[in-house]
């Protein structure tokens, strides 16, 4: 359904029929306060602003997220936007709900400034100040509502707001194993980063998909009729297309090749355990004849993400292929939700994936975010007793650092508690040697205040200053800092000495 039609009755509806034991009077009273803390206020697009949460609430349902999610999904704005507090969130429903729209006010504060080298950088800040896995999900569902309603957005910032999402918001989901999410943030993204790529992509993909799907539409009742008739049990099986930024990112590794593309449309089988999954294979074998090199078994090995699947590609028709997929229905949840879904399996074995997935993310701070990637299931099977409970995860391995920006937005990572000092010797050796006094966020600083996560800061330097204070060893954080300053106080010595003491008479050392 078009996300622009869909009203509380439609998002009650989606709930009920996900599960019978969702608390419904919980929801409608969450939408109801939300409606009268916004009422009055518009979108940019004019509408009333209450659709925005809505739509946002609503994503949540898609993602199979649990009450207390979409109560915060509904709530997320209101202590933002409106005069409502979050004390007075916090009487109405819970503390849980309230620490979860505060997470939301502070990851929205993180400035993206589009510095290329340092979305890294910003990808850590983001999981530092979302200390509950849980406010990120809330984030992906607004931030996806807000990539759909662009429209109404003036050019420069949706694009803006579009490229932030690509290469901040999109990657995280992926790393959360959230691959429904993350094609949708990506496509709804890819239209405003690259529109002429976007409109390339989307026509090459219409008409792949015009040609191709009576064919594929044919496979795909044959393959019930094959499984059917060898007494392989199956949930569903159905056909589903490539997202387009996905295609795109193909298409550029195979010199814009449609016809090598192989998995423009995959056939996905559900079935209802891992045996059945290797079964089906085999009855797909038999009937159309496999791609050499092409079976990849993400079931036995699971992709750093905690993806798990059974691939291989098949020839069905005059040369003609298309990718079979096979996996559990608990597979199919976590290969479209992740995380969000997580919370559904609230058993023993759901807890330990999600705190595996969380460590995963958490280990990334000493591994390269990418080099992550390869790590595999064999690294990932200790930290069982990681944390007791899913509501008490934190990703707070972050919680001693802080990201301050430079005033041309770039981003520098620094212990808690530093100075102005540490950020100018961060930046350079010369910039502390000289500083004078400092700005934060356009106000003058002093020097031994401690900064905080988002601050801008600029360093007022004084080209005559001589060197550094000694006395700011006593603020400085940083051993960087800390040696600079050390360093400079032995040359002004030695200097000292130098010009004290002539040379004939001094001690080589
Ligand atoms: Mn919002």
């Amino acid at each position: 359904m078009p996300a622009a039609e869909v009203t509380l009755d439609d998002l009650l509806n989606e709930l009920r029929a996900q599960r019978p034991d969702a608390d419904i009077a919980l929801i409608e009273r969450a939408y109801a306060f939300a409606d009268a803390a916004h009422k009055g206020q518009l979108r940019m697009s004019g509408e009333p602003y209450i659709t925005h949460p809505l739509h946002t609430a609503y994503h949540l349902v898609e993602m199979h997220a649990t009450d207390p999610i979409i109560v915060a999904g509904l709530l997320h704005d209101v202590a933002e936007d409106t005069p409502v507090t979050l004390d007075q969130i916090k009487e109405e429903f819970g503390e849980d709900v309230a620490n979860i729209c505060n997470g939301i006010c502070k990851v929205g504060k993180i400035k993206y400034r589009g510095v290329q080298r340092y979305v890294e950088n910003l990808r850590k800040m983001f999981l530092a100040m979302a200390s509950d896995v849980r406010v990120i999900i809330v984030k992906f569902a607004d931030r996806l509502h807000n990539l759909e309603t662009l429209e109404s957005i003036p050019q420069k910032k949706a694009y803006r707001i579009a490229l932030e999402s690509l290469e901040i918001y999109a990657p995280i989901a992926n790393r959360l194993g959230m691959g429904e999410i993350k094609g949708r943030l990506e496509d709804a993204a890819f239209k405003y980063v690259m529109p002429k790529e976007f409109e390339w992509v989307k026509q090459i993909s219409e008409q792949s998909m015009r040609n191709q799907a009576p064919h594929i539409q044919k496979v795909i009742d044959k393959a019930r009729e094959e499984l059917t008739a060898s007494g392989v049990s199956f949930v569903d099986v159905h056909g589903r297309r490539k997202q387009l930024y996905s295609l795109y990112l193909k298409l550029l590794k195979h010199d814009r090749d449609i016809s090598k593309i192989y998995d423009l449309t995959a056939i996905r089988v559900i079935v209802p355990s891992i045996a059945d999954c290797y079964a089906a294979l085999g009855v797909v074998h038999s009937k159309w004849t496999p791609l050499k090199g092409r079976i990849k078994d993400y079931i036995s090995q699971p992709k750093p993400n905690g993806y798990q699947s059974l691939h291989t590609t098949v020839f069905y028709d005059r040369g003609a292929i298309v990718e079979f997929q096979f996996r559990t229905a608990e597979m199919h949840e976590k290969a479209e939700f992740g995380i969000a879904a997580h919370w559904k399996y609230d058993d023993d074995k759901g807890k330990k994936e999600t705190a595996l997935r969380v460590k995963q993310i958490l280990d990334a701070k000493e591994l390269e975010w990418m080099e992550q990637l390869v790590t595999t299931q064999s690294a990932i099977k200790q930290p069982k007793e990681f944390l007791k409970t899913l509501e008490e995860l934190k990703l707070d391995v972050f919680k001693d650092r802080i990201f301050v920006y430079t005033p041309k937005g770039d981003v520098i990572e620094l212990p808690e508690e530093s100075t102005p000092i540490d950020f100018a010797y961060a930046i350079h050796t010369d910039i502390g040697n000289k500083c004078a006094a400092a700005k934060v966020n356009d106000t003058i600083h002093p020097l031994d205040m401690p900064l905080k996560s988002g601050d801008i800061v600029e360093v007022v330097v004084d080209k005559n200053r001589k060197g550094p204070n000694p006395d700011w060893l006593k603020f400085a954080k940083t051993r960087h800092a800390k040696s600079k300053i050390r360093q400079f106080a032995r040359i002004t010595i030695a200097d000292w000495i130098k010009a004290a003491i002539p040379s004939p008479l001094r001690k080589k050392t």
